[in-house]
């Protein structure tokens, strides 16, 4: 039995806590805010999550499913809107497979809750505010945590754990020390645009505004507004949209600009957002990055997971499925190691996660594009009706890329490669000739390529980190 720190009540920490303390782990995990089951504490960050299968499978590993599935609303597909309010609906996969719009806070709460009843303690309103992983530490010490009071006076104590867990975010301070030893990669990018959150409440007869049971998304090329349906009726709305520029955050000061690029640009949701123009100056803009670090494990005694290993953008509504998925991982090379060799778990865990948080970061950022302007182009939607006939006529040879991500398993880097040698097909199908009449009829046999999955992820074996 090993006295682990986790660094992060957040999705990631909370799931991780509960796991390693189901293993019979003595589990503290110290939280920089105060308990959100006893608050009406927030970050300022997204409100409501996709959950897909990568999600599902975390829950059920936790034995969380049923539980979760009560406040998930499911989205079978996206809901697009043109300029002038036309709407188009495309389905993300087969008849069944959804995404679900799950509360950030209500899950954050189930999985805190999870993590007790399993045995885990939680610190909160204590900020982690230095670490140290000094070399000369004891034998069996993972470092030295400054643990820090938020309230009320500040009051400081230390900790040395046998091993930390740092899932405190795209910002970690866990990986901050990391940073300073040597070897260490580490980028972060920015994108040039930003988000803010707004609100579509329900109708005044109390029902639904528009379609629940839909991703919306008002695709204007350089940007886009987003919006997810919440239990309560109401939609979550995001706009990402340029710091800077020709439209922009910057460009939009006061509520008459706002009222009138709405107007405008998404004439069709203007009347259902009543608070627009009050939300849009209280609510902040946020930035959003990609975190590309490693290693990620220090010694036997430190691992980062999460958001603090591999932050991504939030355009495929990957960030926490993935983050969820590293905890299953690492749960499972726990499980074969049989809980006593970290070394050995530590290099497992970094080697087979890192590619797979390489190929989701890319395909987040790429997908930004697909989204704020592809879907609102007719050959983008006749590419994919051609896709998933394809999909259809060849079930075992030709799984689309969004299915892989979002309702399988498929290891990230996997669908990545797939996804290319299909997309190179799908362009050639494209230059064919009137196939926008002939799609149907054609027979893709020749085109599509041999399911190849990379037979060592298959068989389980490990591969070398990029
Ligand atoms: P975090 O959620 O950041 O949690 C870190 C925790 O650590 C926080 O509670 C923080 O208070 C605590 N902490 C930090 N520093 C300290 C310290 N020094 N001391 C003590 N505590 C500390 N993902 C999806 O899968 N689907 C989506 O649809 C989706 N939509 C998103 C939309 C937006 C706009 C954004 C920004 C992200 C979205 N994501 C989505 C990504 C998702 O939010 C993250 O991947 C996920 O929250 C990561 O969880 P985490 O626990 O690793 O980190």
């Amino acid at each position: 039995m090993k006295n682990i720190s986790i660094l992060g009540a957040g999705l990631v920490g909370s799931l991780l806590a509960a796991l390693l303390a189901r293993r019979g782990h003595q589990v503290q995990v110290i939280e920089k805010r105060p308990d959100l089951r006893a608050s009406d504490w927030d970050d300022g960050r997204s409100i409501n999550l996709a959950m897909s299968e990568r999600g599902w499978r975390a829950m059920r590993t936790i034995g969380l499913e049923a539980e979760v599935k009560k406040f998930a609303i499911p989205m079978p597909g996206r809901m697009m809107h043109d300029p002038q309010g036309k709407l188009t609906y495309q389905p993300y996969g087969n008849e069944g497979q959804a995404i679900y719009s799950v509360s950030r806070s209500l899950l954050n709460q189930t999985l805190m809750d999870a993590a007790e009843r399993a045995g885990a303690k939680f610190l909160f309103e204590h900020k982690c505010t230095a670490v140290d992983l000094q070399n000369s530490l004891p034998a069996g010490q993972a470092g030295i945590l400054e643990i820090a009071q938020t309230a009320p006076d500040g009051t400081k104590s230390e900790i040395r754990p046998d091993l930390i867990f740092g899932s405190d975010g795209a910002f970690s301070a866990i990986r901050q020390a990391m940073m300073k030893r040597p070897l260490f990669d580490y980028s972060q990018n920015y994108i040039e645009h930003g988000y803010k959150e707004l609100t579509i409440p329900p109708a005044p007869d109390g029902g639904w505004a528009i379609e629940p049971h839909a991703l919306h998304i008002w695709p204007r090329g350089h940007f886009m507004l987003i919006a997810l349906p919440n239990p309560d009726k109401s939609f979550t709305c995001t706009l990402f949209f340029p710091w800077e520029g020709n439209p922009s955050f910057g460009q939009i000061q006061t509520p008459a600009q706002v009222n009138d690029f709405f107007a405008q640009t998404f004439p069709d949701i203007l009347p259902l957002m009543p608070g627009l123009q009050t939300e849009y100056f209280a609510n902040p803009t946020s930035a959003l990055l990609t975190v590309r670090c490693y290693p990620w494990t220090y010694r036997d005694k430190v691992a980062l997971i999460g958001d603090a290993a591999h932050a991504i953008v939030p355009f495929y509504g990957q960030g926490m499925n993935c983050g969820f998925e590293d905890c299953v991982v690492l749960d499972e090379i726990i499980g074969r190691h049989g809980d006593d060799d970290w070394a050995a778990i530590f290099s497992e865990y970094q080697q087979s996660r890192k590619p797979d948080a390489d190929a989701i970061a890319e395909l987040a950022l790429q997908n930004f594009v697909e989204m704020r302007d592809k879907v609102g182009q007719p050959e983008f939607l006749l590419r994919k009706k051609i896709e998933a006939h394809i999909h259809h006529q060849h079930p075992d040879r030709w799984t689309p890329l969004y299915t892989m991500i979002s309702f399988s398993n498929t290891p990230y880097s996997e669908a990545l490669a797939v996804g290319k040698r299909q997309d190179a097909v799908l362009d050639e199908i494209m230059r064919m000739e009137d196939i926008e009449n002939r799609w149907q009829e054609l027979d893709y046999g020749d085109m599509v390529p041999e399911a190849s999955p990379n037979p060592l992820r298959r068989r389980g074996l490990k591969k070398t980190a990029k």
